[in-house]
């Protein structure tokens, strides 16, 4: 190889940190769908989403106009404790692959929650507390977004209470002993501590939980305790706005080394870090400025873009959170065993499933063996150790370099690399002694919950 032109790492200043968020919505011709009442069916209104959300963040999830929304400065400042984030051109893993694609990723994961996450939650966190509120309640699968919330409230000073699906809380206790550093109760669920935990263990005693079985629990506490909000780590409009400092720092990073990327890759969970990354480059392909292909990963256990369908839905099992249009696999589906908690929503970002319904972007799905496979290969190499969540994009973007080799292409690939491993190695282990499973939904048990979806 010869001499790294670029460098190996891009920061940008701390003073040029981007001053606002991007709201893509302002540019988008078709907008998403708004969030409709479970029981009349009528879009919600601030009022009524000011009684479960924090106001400003009702505002921001409302907001369709608005291009630029100003990053208030106490949350600029926290951002500096991990952000900028480097930039990074994957020298190693071209040379191990023997391609002539130039890859870069957006690395997330150097602050102690491990991810992306932090992002929304200290934007969440200083909103309540400018609220005058005492605290938040939240949910948590594999425990990213309680361990993200966590810290944030601890900065801010302010109560937080995560409902944790018990399958974790039992299996990953180290995620849930960071959340108690930080301050945090965290609560197996279901639990018998609100009502809709009491009635889920009385019809199936014994289960181990599921992520819409926290989250009614948390709604239930944050609406009937004065002073608390609920506040929700993915999907919203408001989670891909804050997000939205991923994207724009990446694009002032290629701005800078006269870099425009042709493929932009990101895993989909819920969609905030893909949402955020892309968050610039789509709104210049809006614009009509600038042309860029755009792919969503998924893991072939949970395919909500690849399979599912784009319709209203409940977002939690206890059906007391506003229905979203969103292409989704039915709030009732429950995945394979996965180890990339962060991916098995049964949903997604409604403003991603419109922008992927109108051609915008593309989605492809990867069996989880060949994801570990990518991790790995990605860890020797580059030195870090991924995410399982964000070595589905790693997959991706290899797939794309080797094509790239095959036709000569010297393409400049740009992938988010959301977060680290280190919490995940009982997923590693299982990769390792062949015990992994890559079960693919058949397309009957699909239907079966598709049927189950709210008639609209
Ligand atoms: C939560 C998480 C994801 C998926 O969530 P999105 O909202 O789709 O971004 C991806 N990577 C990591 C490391 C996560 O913690």
């Amino acid at each position: 190889m010869s001499a790294q032109s670029i460098p190996y790492k891009t920061y940008l200043e701390e003073s040029e940190l981007p001053k606002n968020w991007y709201n893509v919505r302002a540019d988008m011709k078709n907008k998403p769908a708004p969030l409709l009442n479970p029981g009349t069916h009528q879009p919600m209104t601030a009022e009524e989403l000011g009684g479960v959300f924090c106001a400003d963040l009702v505002a921001q999830e409302l907001d369709n106009e608005n291009r630029y929304i100003p990053i208030p400065q106490e949350i600029v400042d926290l951002y500096k404790m991990y952000r900028p984030s480097p930039l990074v051109r994957a020298y190693y893993l071209e040379k191990k692959l023997g391609t002539p694609a130039h890859i870069y990723y957006k690395f997330e994961g150097n602050n102690t929650s491990g991810s992306h996450k932090l992002n929304s939650a200290i934007a969440q966190a200083y909103y309540a507390k400018k609220q005058g509120l005492k605290g938040v309640t939240t949910e948590t699968g594999a425990g990213q977004w309680g361990t993200a919330l966590s810290m944030a409230c601890s900065y801010f000073d302010l109560d937080c209470k995560v409902f944790m699906v018990k399958v974790s809380y039992e299996q990953k206790p180290f995620r849930r002993e960071v959340m108690r550093v930080y301050g945090a109760s965290v609560t197996p669920s279901p639990s018998m501590t609100t009502d809709i935990g009491k009635k889920i263990l009385e019809a199936h005693p014994g289960t181990t939980g599921s992520l819409g079985c926290a989250i009614s629990e948390a709604v239930e506490v944050a609406v009937k305790s004065e002073g608390y909000r609920y506040v929700l780590g993915s999907v919203l409009n408001q989670v891909l706005l804050h997000q939205s400092v991923i994207g724009l720092e990446a694009k002032a990073a290629l701005d800078k080394l006269g870099v425009k990327p042709d493929v932009i890759i990101g895993c989909a969970g819920g969609g905030s870090n893909l949402g955020g990354l892309i968050a610039p480059f789509m709104g210049e392909k809006l614009r009509g400025e600038a042309d860029y292909r755009i792919v969503a990963v998924e893991p072939a256990s949970c395919p909500s873009f690849t399979r599912g369908v784009y319709a209203y839905d409940f977002c939690d099992t206890g059906m007391v959170c506003p229905l979203a249009k969103m292409y989704t696999l039915g709030s009732d589906f429950i995945p394979s065993a996965n180890h990339a908690g962060g991916l098995r929503y049964h949903g997604m970002s409604p403003i991603l499933s419109q922008l992927y319904d109108d051609g915008l972007m593309e989605a492809v799905s990867v069996e989880q063996t060949k994801v570990f496979e990518a991790a790995e290969l990605f860890a020797r190499v580059e030195g870090t150790l991924p995410a399982p969540e964000s070595s589905h994009a790693i997959r991706a973007a290899i797939d794309e370099a080797l094509k790239c080799k095959e036709t000569g292409e010297e393409k400049n690939i740009l992938f988010g690399l959301t977060g680290t491993g280190y919490f995940d190695m009982v997923a590693y282990e299982k990769f390792h002694e062949g015990e992994m499973s890559d079960y693919i939904p058949t397309d009957e048990e699909l239907a079966k919950y598709r049927a189950m979806l709210p008639k609209m």
